[in-house]
């Protein structure tokens, strides 16, 4: 079946936070190099507000802007029978299926690569003003050549937070960010290292790091783990539209938790993991940090163990 007289549908790969994602054919991909396999996504619009999609039009144009080797390329996008679909670059394989696969053994070099790829991709949006805001593993698609590209990119902002609307979506809150939980409207990049942060620790872990049942029970994980923050250390905290006090935990060593990684490594993540979005460790600082200049250096991202 063809779908606006370009793509030749194929199986389902997934249904998504957005509708269901399909590989398909791209006829006319390239003059030398026929049939380049594509992922289109296709979302319902239906269910969106009128208005938002001329918005949600002029949005996803300002993605088809974003190119970069960390960034999936968003091929092409347009509206079809009431759904719109967007087309990316077709990926071999996921983050998650990485941490997950007990075969795969992750050395310190690799981790290193994993995030400071992580870090290039969400760089180069933040200098273009783009947040993600729903970072997690399998978001962070890895493609043949090993480069790993970050998905979804600017799809919350348009479509709005997956969260409210689907149950199946869980997950996406264990990489939700204190200010995020707290009902912050004017949250900032500051969203992403948090989330970076979750999925290093999730590298170095090799499960999930802060596994809450419900936003109230994700805060108190993440307090437990890392101290209740002191209303000094965060001041517009208390501000925030959902804030409510926790009881107080005193900070335990982030070493405790974490007893492989290097110091170095703690060290960064312990930056990333700033409760004050305003003194959270910037993309950029995080990529200026020394565990990326010390060794061992990242491993080269064709050598990185992927699964079979
Ligand atoms: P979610 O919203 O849960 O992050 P997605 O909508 O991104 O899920 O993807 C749904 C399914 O489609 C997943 O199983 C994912 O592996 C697959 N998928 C998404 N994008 C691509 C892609 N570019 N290439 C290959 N598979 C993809």
């Amino acid at each position: 079946k063809r779908v606006a007289d370009r793509y030749l549908k194929r199986e389902v790969l997934g249904e998504g936070t957005y509708g269901v994602v399909f590989k398909a054919i791209d006829t006319k991909a390239n003059r030398l190099i026929t049939g380049q396999t594509v992922a289109i996504k296709k979302i319902r619009l239906g269910q969106y507000k009128e208005g938002v999609n001329f918005t949600a039009l002029r949005e996803i144009k300002l993605l088809k802007e974003l190119k970069d080797p960390n960034i999936i390329e968003l091929i092409d996008a347009f509206p079809h029978k009431g759904n719109l679909h967007l087309v990316f670059e077709f990926m071999e394989s996921d983050l998650e299926a990485v941490i997950r696969d007990r075969n795969i053994v992750l050395s310190p070099a690799d981790t290193k690569s994993y995030l400071q790829m992580t870090l290039k991709g969400l760089a180069y949006c933040h200098k273009k003003w783009v947040v993600h805001r729903d970072m997690k593993p399998n978001n962070l698609l890895i493609a043949s050549d090993g480069q790993l590209k970050l998905a979804d990119f600017g799809l919350a902002r348009i479509f709005g937070s997956p969260d409210r609307k689907f149950t199946h979506q869980v997950f996406a809150r264990w990489y939700r960010a204190p200010e995020l939980l707290y009902g912050s409207k004017q949250y900032g990049a500051g969203v992403d290292v948090w989330a970076a942060g979750c999925i290093f620790a999730e590298l170095l872990l090799r499960r999930p790091f802060l596994q809450g049942s419900s936003d109230i029970d994700q805060l108190g994980k993440i307090f437990a783990a890392l101290g209740t923050p002191k209303p000094s250390q965060w001041p517009d905290m208390v501000y925030l539209p959902d804030y409510v006090e926790y009881q107080y935990v005193p900070v335990p060593p982030l070493r405790t938790l974490f007893p492989t990684a290097s110091d170095d490594a703690l060290d960064l993540l312990s930056k990333m993991f700033i409760y004050d979005p305003k003194a959270r460790i910037t993309v950029q600082q995080a990529l200026e940090h020394r565990y990326f200049s010390s060794v061992p250096a990242p491993t080269k991202p064709s050598l990185l163990p992927r699964p079979p």
